[in-house]
């Protein structure tokens, strides 16, 4: 069985990107929230689900999740949030289940979560990785990448988010994506470490 690794991360931290490295260096990466997106337009039994839930409109007549739509309800009733979530997770984590299978040679995989408990595997997970950042930084790196959001919008969500002491908690390993450290490298050398971990 390939170690299971989480990457974890404040908005803007750097998650992405960090797959990204990991994919280069041949790493199977499975990130929670994108795959989420993509199962409320291609599993049948969420779609029905949803459905049931939140009535036909939540998909349009080509049989595409309406996203603005069901945003804008659960919007205003957070119970109903909770009920929606409530159906993704437990078919993102059947999802991750298949996916571990099809990547059973390999020494290492990686999950990717910004809430460690989105992926439901909270304790499938081998090691989790934190990736850290100052909020200024982050703030600056959004803007950058998102322009339509303002900062306070961001510093909402970051205040929305569990704070960076409580996700240090979960660290076996901290990813320090600032103007003080390299990226790169950090991944390199933890790459080398779950390869060589799996061979012994
Ligand atoms: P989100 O929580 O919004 O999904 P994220 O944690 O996945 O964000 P990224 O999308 O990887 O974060 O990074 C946020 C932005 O900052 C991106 O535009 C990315 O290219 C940029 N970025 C990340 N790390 C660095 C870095 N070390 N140097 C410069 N830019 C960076």
């Amino acid at each position: 069985r390939p170690l299971q690794i989480g990457v974890t991360g404040g908005i803007g931290s750097g998650k992405s990107t960090v797959c990204r490295v990991f994919e280069a260096l041949g790493a199977p990466v499975y990130e929670a929230d994108k795959r989420a997106i993509w199962l409320t337009n291609h599993d049948p039994i969420l779609k029905a689900d949803i459905i049931r839930l939140l009535g036909g409109q939540a998909y349009d007549e080509a049989g595409r999740y309406n996203r603005p739509w069901v945003a804008a309800q659960v919007f205003r009733d957070p119970d109903l949030l909770t009920r929606l979530n409530g159906l993704i997770h437990p078919r993102v984590f059947a999802d991750t289940i298949s996916w571990a299978e099809s990547h059973r040679e390999q020494p290492y995989v990686i999950k990717e979560a910004a809430l460690m408990r989105a992926a439901g595997d909270g304790n499938t997970l081998d090691k989790v990785i934190v990736v850290q950042a100052p909020v200024d930084i982050r703030i600056q790196r959004i803007l950058r990448r998102d322009p339509h959001r303002t900062e306070l919008d961001i510093r909402h969500i970051i205040n929305s988010q569990i704070s960076d002491e409580e996700r240090l908690k979960m660290a076996d390993y901290i990813l320090y994506n600032d103007e003080r450290h390299l990226l790169i490298p950090q991944i390199v050398h933890l790459h080398n470490e779950f390869f060589e971990s799996q061979r012994s």
